[in-house]
């Protein structure tokens, strides 16, 4: 028996990005990062992070730390698809890479705190720094500062 050679892989980053940037939650932001790697990253606050490149689509969380006043995007990769390992079918490309995207979402999203004065839902780096007592967002920690209770 002769094995046939690999197809080559129906999906690379050119050919994937416009339907993988449908599957992100908007809004979408597009960044070209070092070695012509593409990232996308899904959701304000954002919720999930792609990385692009020739070999792999990279799944991951998004998350942000604080370096001094300028946040950082230090996305947490949670699996790597080869883009052999998508189906050709564009159908079940979509459902395979929507539900590893769902998946990325709701790590994500695991994450958040709410705030005790506002009642919202915030994402983790939005937990004030200098908080005393209740868990308070940014936005309720800057008004508790100026105006001490
Ligand atoms: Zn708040």
């Amino acid at each position: 028996m002769v094995l046939a050679p690999p197809d080559p892989p129906a999906w690379g980053p050119a050919s994937a990005e416009a339907w993988l940037q449908a599957l992100l939650p908007t809004p979408v932001k597009r960044i070209e990062a070092a070695g012509g790697t593409v990232l996308l990253v899904g959701g304000d606050p954002g919720l999930v992070a792609l990385r692009l490149n020739n070999a792999a689509v990279r799944v991951g969380l998004f998350a942000q730390k604080w370096w001094g006043a300028r946040a950082v995007l230090v996305d947490e990769s949670l699996v790597a698809v080869p883009w052999a390992r998508i189906p050709a079918d564009p159908d079940h490309a979509k459902a395979m890479l929507g539900h590893l995207i769902d998946a990325a979402i709701v790590a994500r999203k695991a994450r958040f705190f709410r705030c005790e004065r506002c009642v919202t839902l915030r994402p983790p780096e939005w937990l004030h720094a200098n908080r005393l007592g209740p868990a308070a967002c940014q936005m309720c920690g800057r008004e508790g500062d100026t105006s001490p209770a």
